[in-house]
């Protein structure tokens, strides 16, 4: 598979469009100061009543109301929550986005599943940083950069690919590496990576082998720093230089049961749970039942947010982490300002 640079993206390209970043959220905040000190011509689309419009001014960006930047960009990127955006594209872009104009998201769920339908005339592309925003922000501040997905889903223009090529290289995907793809694969790995193991999976994990301590009579402080606590440290040797780097650092002790018992907690059984759950994401199932619940007023979501806020492990995470404060002081995200 190929995978492109700086080098193989042409910055003039965007940097010769106004790009309107409609939300100013997680990605939203990433994009737009990224791509601003990127020397493109940036306006961020909000509701007058948000709570963002202030952090964004503060940041130096131009905002206006959502139908007004979409009037006036070139591309328009899509970084409200996908539940949002099917309305958000019918009310305030469909009938504001100039001719010939480019939509783009940063996840393909809208344009995979069906929900959002583009006029014919536009380009429709995504990138798609593989990080949290704040990361995406973070690293491009340091230098570096998240590595990005591209995707043309419609290409009007016979430009769709070269302006994707751009605005990841701006947003700092270059830096790390941008690999094209499309829509469809995108949205089913996306989901499932964030289902199966990098937040279901990884969550679902340390709170067992929390509960599992606490409920053995160990302290919950121990329980909190050998399961959450030390994942981060153990996570960092991985993504330094894969598992065998980590292997490496730890103890044959700690080695010889992490390749004698990991098997014995993801099993077959574990495995066949992923394939269950890949096939509701590539059905469209999973999709269906997301959508179903925002249409619903969305009270079991919150319901579910609500209960695990309320897990000892967070309660006891709290208490411990206010006596190390050198994590407060880098923290990545500071709600303040993004
Ligand atoms: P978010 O929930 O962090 O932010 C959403 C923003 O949209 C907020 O600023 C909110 O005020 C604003 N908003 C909501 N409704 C609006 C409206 N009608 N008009 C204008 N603004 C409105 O969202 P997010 O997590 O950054 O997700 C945005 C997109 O990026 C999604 O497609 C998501 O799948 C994708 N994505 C997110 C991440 C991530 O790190 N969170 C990673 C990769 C891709
Ligand atoms: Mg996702
Ligand atoms: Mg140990």
């Amino acid at each position: 598979m190929q995978v492109f640079y700086d080098k193989d993206a042409d910055l003039s390209i965007i940097r010769g469009k106004t790009v309107a970043i409609i939300g100013y959220g997680s990605q939203g905040h990433a994009h737009a100061n990224n791509l601003k000190e990127s020397g493109v011509n940036v306006i961020v689309g909000l509701r007058n009543s948000s709570s963002s419009v202030a952090k964004a001014e503060k940041s130096g960006l131009t905002v206006k109301p959502v139908n007004e930047a979409a009037a006036e960009a070139d591309v328009v990127m899509v970084l409200v929550p996908d539940e949002l955006q099917a309305k958000l594209y019918e009310d305030e872009l469909k009938g504001n986005m100039k001719q010939g104009a480019a939509l783009a998201f940063a996840h393909g769920f809208n344009i995979h599943f069906g929900y959002i339908k583009p006029r014919e005339d536009m380009d429709v592309f995504m990138v798609a940083p593989k990080g949290p925003g704040h990361l995406v922000r973070s690293t491009y501040v340091a230098g570096g950069g998240v590595p990005t997905l591209i995707a043309v889903h419609q290409d009007a223009t016979g430009n769709a690919r070269d302006i994707a090529m751009s605005y990841a290289s701006a947003n700092g995907g270059g830096r790390a590496g941008i690999i094209e793809t499309s829509f469809r694969e995108e949205t089913e790995t996306d989901l499932f990576g964030e289902q199966a193991v990098l937040c279901g999976g990884a969550t679902s994990l340390v709170m067992a082998g929390y509960e599992t301590l606490v409920e053995a009579g160990y302290a919950p402080e121990m329980a909190y720093f050998e399961c959450l606590h030390e994942l981060k440290l153990i996570v960092d040797l991985m993504y330094e230089g894969g598992i065998a780097n980590m292997r490496y650092s730890i103890s044959n002790t700690a080695e010889f049961g992490d390749l004698t018992r990991g098997p014995r907690i993801v099993n077959e059984q574990t495995k066949a749970e992923m394939r269950k759950i890949l096939k509701e994401i590539q059905s469209g199932d999973f999709a269906r039942e997301w959508m179903d619940e925002n249409a619903t007023g969305g009270k079991r979501f919150p319901e579910l947010r609500e209960g695990a806020a309320k897990h000892g492990i967070e309660e006891v995470g709290t208490r411990l982490r206010s006596m190390m404060p050198w994590i407060d002081a880098s923290k990545i995200v500071d709600k303040s300002v993004n």
